[in-house]
């Protein structure tokens, strides 16, 4: 029972450790199709987002042109043209998450700006947007890597576009801000669990935003080749660790092959594996606390089983002598006598009473006379030939010994072996004194199943135990038909 429970026990935990190997298994594969899937969304919010930014670029453009500003120096004049624009822009749902826009002299000086007037002389030359379409002003809109804003000390990348004059000169850039922080969570609540990071990049692998706050600078050179080389717009690949310790990394990407940029998602082995992990968390619970409740009725029903096998085997044993008891004799002795019946085979019973014990207790006490009992005890059960033979204490200093299938010459010669094995045996009291004891035996025998109730037998063996005290004890006598009675 208790092997059974503890493998209830480890079968559900197996199949809790099963369980979490395929989910993980399944987990591999749905986060592939889940972070390509992502991919495709995000290309969609990312292109959603900055076609937004630049519709704005081109009206602002557009307002500038038309009122003849794109080669003005009149500060004042730009920034109320700038103003009136992003009034226009408002209404966009990404209108959050663009900050402050540049107006950019050819020389790279910053002439207005949408967050207020300058107050101080800024020149942004060493910018990639500034650089790139001062050198090939026919781009129409670009993006630019993330960096630290100058202004507020922000992540931000830049959208930029040229201003070029009615001769398609170079006049300077129309930038704005995109605030790193806002775009992500924009992302990120669409995104919300299914890559370790998804980021935007450049082409060139060059880094313009990031999920993860732990992501700096470009993405491996690998990776980035692996995408350039790939003729698909959108795909998800493994790569491989370059040691069987490591992790594999799944690559999922989509391309705005119009602004040259890259939705790059990965996820590695290990996290998904917390991830599992986390998924299966409600799951392990449930198996923890499954085993916890199998464990503890278990323990409860084990507990009682063990208590009432203990208290069934006080109940039909005697506590002295641990011999079975008068309890135990009446169940089981109808069953041996029908047994001997079915069978037409003889069943023997020897009475035993241990000499004179009174007296013994008078001399050495009572503690000694329970000493006797239990050697005296230990002693004749020794002698027991056959497992179907049964000893038990009668009551006070009597022992029965039942014996099927013997008739009344075995039934004397155990008789014999008894007295003779009491007879001879050492007893040492506490004190260690050494004394002897013997008994007187009665011997019946019921040879053809005539004693219908068993007590007829017992009387018998009692009243030839009483002969063989009568005629000197340490002896034993049998029972005769017709109550002739013999000792020997
Ligand atoms: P006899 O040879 O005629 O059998 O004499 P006896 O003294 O053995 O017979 P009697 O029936 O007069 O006394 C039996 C004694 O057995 C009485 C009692 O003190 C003792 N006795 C019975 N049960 C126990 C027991 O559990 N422990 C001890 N120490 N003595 C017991
Ligand atoms: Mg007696
Ligand atoms: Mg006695």
């Amino acid at each position: 029972m208790k092997y059974g429970f503890c493998a209830a026990i480890l079968s559900i935990f197996a199949l809790g450790v099963v369980q979490i190997y395929s989910n993980w298994h399944e987990n591999f594969k749905d986060i592939r199709l889940e972070m390509s899937h992502n991919a495709q969304i995000a290309r969609l919010l990312v292109d959603d987002a900055l076609i937004d930014g630049s519709k704005f670029l081109d009206i602002t453009k557009d307002d500038l042109v038309s009122e003849g500003l794109i080669s003005s120096k009149n500060n004042l004049a730009i920034d109320n043209s700038l103003r009136k624009s992003i009034a226009k822009f408002k209404v966009s749902s990404w209108f959050h998450t663009y900050g402050n826009m540049l107006f950019v002299n050819s020389s790279g000086d910053v002439m207005a700006q949408s967050d207020g007037p300058l107050t101080r002389k800024i020149n942004v030359s060493d910018r990639f947007y500034f650089n790139s379409l001062k050198e090939d002003s026919g781009q129409s809109l670009i993006v630019g890597p993330e960096v630290t804003a100058r202004s507020n000390g922000k992540k931000v990348f830049h959208l930029a576009t040229p201003l070029v004059d009615e001769h398609r000169d170079f006049q300077g850039v129309l930038v704005i801000q995109v605030k790193a922080e806002k775009f992500k969570e924009d992302l990120s609540e669409v995104l919300v669990d299914g890559y370790e990071n998804l980021g935007l990049y450049l082409s060139g692998g060059q880094l313009v935003m990031a999920l993860s706050d732990h992501v700096q600078g470009p993405i491996s050179e690998g990776i980035v080749q692996k995408i350039n080389s790939d003729q698909k717009a959108n795909d998800v690949f493994n790569i491989q660790p370059d040691n069987f310790l490591g992790y594999t990394t799944i690559i999922a990407y989509s391309e705005i092959p119009n602004l040259g940029l890259y939705i790059i998602g990965s996820s590695s082995s290990k996290f998904i594996w917390l991830r599992t992990l986390f998924w299966s968390m409600k799951f392990l619970l449930l198996i923890g606390l499954s085993c916890l409740l199998v464990g503890y009725f278990a323990y409860r029903l084990l507990d009682s089983i063990n208590k009432a096998e203990s208290e069934n085997h006080s109940a039909i044993h005697d506590p002295l002598t641990h011999l079975p008891n008068r309890r135990y004799f009446d169940e089981l002795f109808p069953k041996i006598q029908g047994d001997c019946r079915r069978t037409h085979s003889p069943l023997s019973i020897l009475f035993i009473d241990i000499d004179k014990f009174k007296n013994f207790n008078d001399l050495y006490g009572h503690e000694c006379g329970d000493k006797v009992l239990k050697v005296i005890a230990k002693t004749i059960l020794s002698l027991r030939k056959r497992p179907l033979d049964f000893f038990c204490r009668w009551g006070g200093e009597e022992f029965l010994f039942i014996l099927p299938d013997t008739n009344q010459e075995g039934a004397i010669h155990y008789a014999q072996e008894v007295l003779e094995a009491v007879r001879s045996q050492d007893i040492e009291l506490n004190d260690g004194i050494v004394v002897h004891v013997s008994v007187s035996v009665g011997v019946a025998t019921d040879i053809d199943g005539t004693h219908n109730i068993s007590d007829d037998l017992i009387k018998q063996a009692d009243s030839a135990m009483y002969l063989a005290k009568q005629s000197g004890r340490d002896r034993c006598a049998t029972y005769q038909e017709g109550m002739s009675r013999k000792a020997s």
